[in-house]
């Protein structure tokens, strides 16, 4: 059986856990978040990168700090996945979804002047795949328009748009470490901000509304509660998981552009002869091979291919019901303009098993049953 998604493991992982434990320092900004903190830092060029509990969190933190209010627009699309609205909906705000691009399934840029209104605040592009949006003519149409700009940049990590790191754009970038995304530590995120100016604000609201963090840092001599907050950071035993696979990132990352590259040469034929389509990166966009999907001609196309990937043993899914059809975007949320692509496109795209550690004669395998599928069908 080929699993869908098997989540990274480098084998270091439990030894950095024990660490963790021996260190009797197992709660939350230990020094293995430190090492992940400096490391994406490092990695992504960003001012502050603060670990947290989810993305989804990350995205709530975001908010919070843009002090998102009841009523105010968000401009998001609607093809993503529901922390994307979440975030903003819980401040009472409404997620205004705008149609994507069949090209990269992202938020179409050029569709997003037309549904700013007087009460919209900001944009959350969604960098799917770990493909960047056209990010030059978003922040254009946000500084233009004086909105902020919060990447959901969960699938994005060691990707780039012009050679700079995604999550580093907007005001804030959200990661996910979830066991779904390429490095993990089961349920994570992170926070990147770009401004110092938002730094200790934020370290404020991740910290149940206390300046804890500046008492580590011995810059004040007791801690106090001095603003609303929450609680968003993860128990240094799972920054540890974590790291054992940020030290590898690379090696992994180079790993899954192999896969990927080999789905895509393996499926190319089928794609020559319009039988289906093929991931488009463009030319700006360095990706993480996130993700490999195809799109088939329709929903009943995919359904029988499922089934028949199904009984060769091999789990592929899809995903995204596009929000503003889902009972909780119908009641919150709103679609402007045209629904060309969002609807359409979700249901002709599949994901195939990728992951660290897939086999290349399990692609191989993959690749003969989706192309003897096709071959009998024609
Ligand atoms: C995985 C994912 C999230 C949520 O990440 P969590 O860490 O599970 O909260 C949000 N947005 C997108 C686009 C994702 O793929």
């Amino acid at each position: 059986m080929i699993n869908f998604n098997v989540p990274p493991f480098t084998g270091k992982e439990t030894e950095y856990i024990q660490e963790a434990v021996r260190a009797e320092k197992i709660c939350g900004d230990g020094q293995f978040t430190q090492r992940c903190n400096r490391w994406l830092e490092k990695k992504t060029g960003t001012s502050k990168a603060l670990l947290t509990t989810s993305c989804t969190h990350a995205t709530e933190l975001a908010a919070l700090l843009m002090n998102v209010q009841p009523e105010d627009e968000v401009i998001m699309p609607s093809y993503t996945f529901v922390s994307t609205a979440d975030a903003f909906v819980l401040r009472g705000a409404v997620p205004v979804f705008v149609d994507i691009r069949p090209d990269t399934m992202n938020l179409d840029e050029t569709k997003i002047e037309a549904a700013i209104t007087e009460k919209t605040v900001g944009i959350v592009p969604v960098h799917y795949a770990g493909v960047s949006c056209e990010m030059d003519a978003i922040m254009d149409i946000a500084r233009r328009h004086h909105l902020w700009v919060i990447e959901d940049a969960a699938q994005g990590i060691m990707s780039t748009y012009k050679g700079k790191a995604l999550g580093t754009f907007g005001e804030f970038g959200c990661f996910s470490f979830h066991e779904t995304k390429n490095y993990t530590m089961g349920e994570g995120g992170a926070l990147l901000i770009r401004d110092e100016s938002y730094v200790e604000e934020a370290e404020i609201l991740r910290e149940k509304g206390t300046n804890r963090s500046k008492f580590y840092r011995g810059q004040i001599d007791k801690y106090t509660w001095v603003n609303y907050g929450s609680s968003y950071l993860p128990s240094d035993m799972n920054a540890a998981y974590l790291w054992a696979q940020l030290e590898m990132a690379e090696e992994i990352n180079e790993e899954r552009l192999a896969i990927w590259k080999r789905y895509a040469a393996c499926l190319a034929p089928l794609k020559e002869k319009g039988i289906l389509e093929l991931p488009t990166i463009p030319k700006d966009c360095v990706h993480n091979a996130h993700m490999f999907y195809i799109k088939v001609r329709d929903i009943e196309e995919r359904t029988q291919l499922i089934a028949e990937l199904k009984e060769k043993g091999i789990m592929a899914v899809f995903h995204y019901i596009p929000l503003h059809s889902a009972p909780a975007g119908l009641k919150y949320g709103r679609f402007h303009g045209e629904d060309v692509y969002t609807t359409r496109e979700s249901e002709r795209l599949l994901r195939l098993p990728m992951y660290y550690g897939l086999a290349p004669d399990q692609v191989d395998y993959i690749c003969k049953v989706i192309k003897e599928f096709f071959e009998r069908r024609s």
